[in-house]
């Protein structure tokens, strides 16, 4: 148990208390040892009230959504704190989330912390307030001014595999902006979700109601956000089947609903490139913490000429790269979070054999590895875009390798997906990148190994991937309304 975390469970974060949950408690348990690890708050229907009046108070109540420089400081203090319980921070997300070591000094948790800086930075700088001049629309003349207010409450919704970045993607601008925050994470990891809340309370002036934290085995209670009048936004981040639901239950109350959900990126490989390092590079990537992100590319699109090299080159690749132990720092693929995960991705690789996939290296669990939730990275080869693993998130770590017949081709097999979150362009010429960037319909796109994470860029989905963006200050302004004052004379 973490020196953040009481001895007899976590706490749930509301009104500025940490407090039990009215559930009792839920294990929460290590991905890579199958060990329970420690006991969470388990929150019920009556703390998630508790929890959303709290917030709605602070909204309506407090300074805090006018008070900008007050926002900047505690933002600021806060991620000083975070930064101050890193090592904590990390033993948690390794043990919790089975997140790579390695990871945890960038995305996993350093990268978002110090991202708050930005947030921090908008809460001070950012313009509240347009001119927008005099005009005299039906004879009046009138001074405009443009306001921009945070929307509320914001509810936001958490899923388990980048827990810290996504908790602070959403935490830092809503806050920023001005907004009262009821987080609800994954129940696979709440523990990361509480350790901050007890930062938060212990270490920091941010006043009571403004962030609540509300852990939970329960998914239904992430649904009472979506329902709830009192609640204003919904900032959801998860599969694109539970974000229909979370828009479905928040249309009755109109609330704005923002979703970051999931992906079937491409890794398209133009015939100019160097097929073998590009190839490399997309087998590599897909095994990063397991598979489990949403941007990751796992259709890689090659030339039709270069297939047989290709399959050659990523299963080489893939084979090397042996689920570890996350704690280890040389470990890339670590374990999926859950026996439920790991059962998922074992059934997707089932499913590839019955529609007449190729397993050419991995496919299962992995030998000498009795305990933990690993899969071995695992490359399907000679199946058509159509088929049920080049279709549908797999979240684990396999790629599904498919040929092309030139760069229209490419941009056609791209296209031909659901979703429309991410991508990877590798090639030589500017002229054939830029027509196959501009024909990609994806919220983001690396090319060449380019690299679009960073607290300045936004990052979402087009298609089923998702409505909004997150991070950068269009991630910020998905946070605000726009109210527009006239004055006469
Ligand atoms: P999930 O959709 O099962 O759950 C996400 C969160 O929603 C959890 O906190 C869960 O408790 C909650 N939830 C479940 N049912 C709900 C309901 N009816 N109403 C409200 N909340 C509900 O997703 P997951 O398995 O935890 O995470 C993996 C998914 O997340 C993948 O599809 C992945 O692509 C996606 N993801 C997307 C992004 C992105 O930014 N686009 C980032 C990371 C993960």
């Amino acid at each position: 148990m973490s020196s953040l975390l009481p001895a007899d469970g976590a706490r749930l974060l509301i009104d500025g208390k940490l407090r039990q949950g009215g559930d009792g408690v839920f294990e929460t348990a290590n991905p890579a040892t199958e060990e329970v690890v420690g006991l969470a708050a388990n929150a019920d229907a009556a703390d998630m009230d508790a929890a959303i009046t709290a917030a709605r108070t602070a909204f309506d109540d407090t300074e805090w959504s006018r008070d900008h420089a007050f926002r900047a400081r505690c933002l600021e203090q806060l991620r000083v704190a975070l930064q101050g319980e890193v090592e904590a921070l990390r033993e948690i997300t390794v043990t919790e989330a089975g997140a790579p070591v390695m990871l945890t000094k960038g995305p996993q948790l350093e990268g978002p912390i110090a991202d708050l800086a930005f947030a921090a930075g908008l809460a001070e700088n950012y313009e509240w307030e347009t001119d927008l001049g005099v005009a005299e629309p039906m004879g009046i003349k009138t001074r405009r001014t443009l306001r921009r207010e945070p929307v509320g409450v914001v509810g936001a919704i958490i899923p388990w595999n980048f827990p810290h970045q996504i908790g602070f993607a959403k935490l830092g601008p809503a806050l920023a902006a001005g907004n009262t925050v009821v987080l609800k994470p994954a129940p696979d990891t709440p523990w990361c979700a509480a350790a901050v809340g007890a930062i938060i309370a212990e270490q920091t002036d941010i006043p009571p109601g403004v962030v609540n934290i509300v852990t939970s085995s329960d998914h239904a209670l992430g649904a009472r956000l979506s329902v709830d009048p009192r609640v204003d936004l919904i900032s959801f981040t998860g599969s694109t089947q539970t974000g229909r639901l979370v828009m479905a239950a928040a249309a009755p109350t109109l609330k704005k609903t923002f979703l970051e959900l999931g992906g079937k990126s491409a890794f398209i490989v133009l015939d100019d490139a160097d097929i073998a390092g590009a190839v490399g590079v997309a087998a590599f990537s897909v095994c990063v913490h397991a598979g489990q992100g949403c941007a990751l590319t796992t259709r890689l699109l090659v030339p039709r000429a270069s297939y047989d090299e290709a399959v050659q080159v990523a299963a080489a690749t893939m084979g090397r790269m042996k689920p570890g132990d996350p704690t280890d720092p040389g470990t890339v693929c670590g374990p999926l979070i859950s026996r439920r995960q790991r059962d998922r991705v074992l059934g997707y690789l089932d499913t590839a054999r019955a529609e007449g996939g190729r397993i050419v290296v991995g496919g299962g669990r992995p030998e000498g590895r009795e305990r933990g939730w690993f899969v071995e990275p695992t490359l399907i080869a000679d199946l058509p875009n159509t088929a049920t693993v080049a279709r549908e998130e797999i979240f684990g770590p396999v790629l599904v390798i498919i040929p092309h017949d030139g760069d229209e081709d490419a941009i056609r097999i791209a296209n031909d997906s659901p979703y429309g979150l991410s991508g990877s362009v590798w090639g030589v010429d500017p002229e054939r990148i830029r027509r196959v960037t501009e024909g990609v319909r994806t919220g983001t796109l690396s090319v060449n190994g380019g690299i679009w994470y960073s607290a300045d860029a936004p990052f979402g989905g087009y298609k089923q991937s998702g409505i909004g963006r997150e991070m950068g200050v269009a991630g910020f302004e998905e946070y605000l309304e726009t109210k527009l004052i006239a004055t006469a004379g």
